[in-house]
């Protein structure tokens, strides 16, 4: 007869993916740096990723080897910059899958792509007309949208969450109205890692007669992204979430909705023609990015995309939820844990309380230890609001993290429930 298995001996539950030990660890060097003297678990990937050498040697090679200023030189450095910023544009078009790289705006990140839909298309709404978000918004996805409230009359709805921290679906359905001309949403949450239903939000949406626009930010890096597929209007993400510089981004605009968008900073390059008469505006992409872009930046956020889809983002994924499930079912074996959005898609993100313990001074606790998380609101108070709590800890998952992480999340968790005699 076979010995009883001890805790010590327990295999992994069938249905719990075995976490890889990834070879691409080694391709992130700030990953092989001490913290506090002790080996660096970085889990605040929610809040910016690390870079691999090659966007790390990108930047510098444009600095290198090809920097000058585009669109306008007639001279070949400024020829061969522009083809690599046009050659970035053309990666996030493949990225997302967007039907031409002309669908494709640089901008600074997912904040400055939702105020840029806020000013530009935001600009057709009337007093009584309806935007449309959900309780689980990050505040960059909120309050472009009050501000354009304020300035038009048109009012801010919100769909409500379950307790698991997943949208209400019915309560979605009843929100959407004759009157709703945009729902915009975030794809993942970065405070609860919450897949949403895109597809399904948007088809509804658009029965209903509403544009879409997603907010990206914490779902490219995490899994394929396919803007037609989804059928979606604007999609927005940040580079420096997807292992790309901080300061680029990008908004995918559908393209008969760019074609009609009013320009929204004027400067050099957004324009046809000028005359103290008036000026015309640039087709496509430029119209919105007036003056010097982050030429560098978008260079580099090629690099990342190439990186990322060297790796394969099915492959990542796997990885990934790998880690959440071994992470959350560890965790949950300590006593006095608490998950906070345990929703049945989730990706990335592991959000959780520890009885008697604030979750800052968890945090300290762990940094201490050399592991890196989040604590406090993550930019959703209204979110912290509906949970009844005024923030989480928040551990958030890349494609370089190992059970070597986890290990220590959880020792360190131990460590300060020790500290603290809970
Ligand atoms: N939306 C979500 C869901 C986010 O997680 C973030 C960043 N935490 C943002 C928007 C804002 O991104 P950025 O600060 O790069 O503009």
């Amino acid at each position: 007869m076979n010995a009883p298995l001890t805790a010590a001996v327990r295999p992994a539950p069938l249905d719990l993916p075995v976490v890889a030990e990834p070879a691409w660890v080694a391709d992130f060097p700030i990953l092989a740096r001490p913290v506090r003297n002790r080996r660096l678990a970085y889990l605040d990937n929610g809040a910016t990723t690390q870079k691999p050498q090659a966007v790390i040697q990108a930047l510098a090679d444009f600095y290198e080897q090809s920097n000058a200023n585009i669109h306008r030189g007639v001279h070949w450095l400024s020829q061969h910059a522009t083809d690599l910023y046009e050659q970035a544009r053309s990666r996030v078009a493949g990225l997302l899958n967007a039907p031409d790289s002309d669908d494709v705006i640089f901008v600074r990140g997912t904040t400055e792509a939702i105020n840029l839909v806020a000013q530009t298309w935001g600009q057709t709404l009337g007093p009584g007309d309806e935007i449309l978000v959900t309780e689980m918004e990050h505040h960059s996805n909120i309050v472009p949208w009050q501000l354009l409230c304020a300035r038009t009359g048109a009012i801010l709805r919100h769909a409500r969450i379950t307790d698991a921290g997943e949208l209400d679906l019915d309560d979605f359905r009843a929100c959407l109205g004759p009157r709703t001309r945009l729902v915009a949403i975030a794809h993942v949450s970065n405070a609860l890692g919450t897949v949403n239903p895109v597809a399904e939000l948007i088809q509804l949406a658009h029965e209903a007669g509403a544009l879409v626009l997603v907010d990206g930010a914490q779902a490219v890096a995490h899994d394929t992204v396919d803007v037609q597929a989804l059928g979606c209007d604007f999609y927005a993400f940040s580079g420096h979430k997807i292992y790309g510089p901080t300061g680029i981004g990008a908004l995918y605009v559908r393209a008969s909705i760019l074609q009609g968008l009013p320009p929204w900073q004027g400067g050099g390059d957004m324009i046809h023609t000028v005359s103290f008469a008036g000026s015309t505006w640039a087709e496509g992409p430029q119209r919105f990015e007036a003056g010097t872009p982050n030429i560098a930046g978008a260079t580099a956020l090629g690099a990342a995309i190439e990186y990322v889809r060297g790796i394969g983002l099915p492959v990542i994924a796997r990885h990934e939820s790998a880690l959440l499930a071994e992470a959350t079912e560890r965790l949950c074996e300590l006593p006095g844990v608490r998950l906070v959005g345990t929703a049945r898609h989730k990706t990335g993100v592991l959000s959780f309380l520890v009885d008697g313990i604030h979750p800052h001074d968890l945090g300290t606790i762990l940094d201490t230890e050399g592991v890196a998380i989040r604590a406090g609101h993550h930019c959703a108070m209204p979110l912290m609001t509906r949970l009844g709590i005024p923030g989480t800890a928040r551990a958030s998952f890349a494609l370089y993290n190992t059970r070597a992480d986890i290990d220590a999340l959880v020792a360190g968790v131990r460590k300060a429930q020790k500290l603290f005699g809970v």
